[in-house]
């Protein structure tokens, strides 16, 4: 087994880690006080590739391998994670639904623009009645002669503000996660409504809505994939949704190793530098710990979908372990900093709180392991 990294991918990550150590770090208190970043940093990032990463080349994309789009979402985690979700929800979640789903006009209508970031898009799948359980989910798709009328609610939906396109699952059929249909609904159509959800404990610097659908009427043409495997699309493209919220996790332990080992080795009590203290150094080795691990579950996914093998359980895992991790690691790093750690001018406090919603969203934590769990026994425990 190779874990070494090709030219061209530590090229990646160097100009990646240069770009947001410039354009993203300095910035992301402010954005994280003011509750959203500035947005005039979307087109920059795009212009690097982050959105276009693993679009093909014939769509507007770069045409990358999984393991530099790892490292991509690593970087941005270790930067800022609200920028990781805008591009991972924007042209991961909605992208790929469309490169792997979408019919060859919808490829050429919305990927250019999703791999460029002209166009954002945003992934409407939980309601206020249905998260874990999205199978059951409540909004309705009436077909009315050549078009489609959507009706209903979606909730914590992130860019739901910014987006051009929603991706909106809707019931076209009383037949559990088998009634479901995905819809491709750009968000000026009318009827359709976001309202920015404020208050959030974390990810302060990303839009997070409330999504209203009021008779929006869309034609037949905007149905994604087939009527009726909305929900497959949705599942299939979690999987790969997780694989870049543990890479991102794995950038937030990153990062807490960093500036725990920066602050350990500059701040002195009892005459020496904290990191000279064994109770320190245990807690610096954890997070160490917690990166190499939380790396190399995501790197192994990132090889598996890259050779074309089944990946969704080793996407679990990663998942799972990472956002735990991140947790773990943003914990430890303030408890190195003290005092300082509590306040947002050192970056352990922002680390744990983005790190917080990692082990909620695209699958809770119990969620993952529900996944797990059936893959090992072959026992569905979820009902
Ligand atoms: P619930 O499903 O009500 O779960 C509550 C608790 O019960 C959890 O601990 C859960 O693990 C547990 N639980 C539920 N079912 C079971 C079971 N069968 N066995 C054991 N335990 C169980 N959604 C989108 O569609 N698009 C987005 O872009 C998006 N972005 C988000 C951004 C943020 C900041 C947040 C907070 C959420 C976002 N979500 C998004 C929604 C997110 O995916 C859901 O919040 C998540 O899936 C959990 O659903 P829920 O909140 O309804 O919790």
């Amino acid at each position: 087994m190779d874990l070494s990294l090709s030219d061209e991918q530590q090229s990646f990550r160097d100009t990646a880690r240069a770009f947001l150590d410039k354009e993203a770090v300095p910035h992301r208190i402010q954005w994280d006080r003011d509750e959203a970043v500035d947005l005039a940093i979307v087109p920059k990032m795009a212009e690097l590739g982050f959105f276009g990463l693993t679009i093909p080349e014939e769509y507007g994309g770069l045409g990358g391998d999984y393991v530099t789009y790892a490292l991509a979402m690593e970087e941005l985690g270790r930067a800022d994670s609200a920028l990781r979700g805008i591009v991972s929800v924007s042209s991961g979640l909605v992208g790929k639904s469309i490169l792997f789903f979408g019919s060859e006009e919808q490829k050429q209508e919305w990927l250019p623009q999703l791999a460029t970031a002209s166009k954002l898009g945003c992934f409407g799948l939980t309601e206020p009645g249905t998260g874990s359980d999205a199978g059951n989910l409540t909004s309705r798709a009436v077909k009315d002669g050549d078009d489609y009328v959507l009706n209903g609610q979606k909730l914590f939906i992130t860019n739901g503000t910014w987006a051009d396109v929603a991706l909106v699952f809707a019931r076209t059929s009383d037949d559990g996660p088998r009634g479901v249909t995905a819809f491709l609904v750009p968000t000026d159509t009318p009827g359709f409504e976001a309202r920015e959800i404020k208050g959030k404990l974390g990810l302060r610097g990303q839009a997070t809505a409330e999504l209203f659908l009021s008779d929006v009427r869309v034609p037949a043409s905007a149905v994604l994939g087939e009527v009726g495997k909305g929900f497959k699309i949705a599942m299939s493209t979690l999987d790969k949704g997780r694989l870049a919220v543990a890479a991102g996790c794995v950038g937030i332990v990153q990062g807490c190793l960093e500036t725990s080992v920066d602050y350990a080795l500059n701040r002195t009590q009892f005459g020496k530098p904290l990191a000279g203290f064994q109770l320190v150094q245990d807690m610096i080795a954890d997070i160490s710990l917690d990166a190499d691990a939380a790396r190399l579950l995501v790197w192994r996914c990132a090889d598996l979908v890259d050779r074309g093998e089944p990946f969704g359980t080793a996407a679990s895992k990663a998942k799972l372990f990472a956002s735990e991790a991140a947790v773990r690691a943003a914990n430890n790093c303030i408890q190195v900093h003290g005092g300082a750690g509590y306040v947002d001018e050192y970056p352990g406090a922002k680390y744990l709180r983005d790190a917080r919603v990692m082990t909620l969203y695209e699958g809770t934590s119990q969620i993952q392991k529900l996944l797990i769990g059936r893959a090992e026994t072959g026992i569905n425990a979820f009902v």
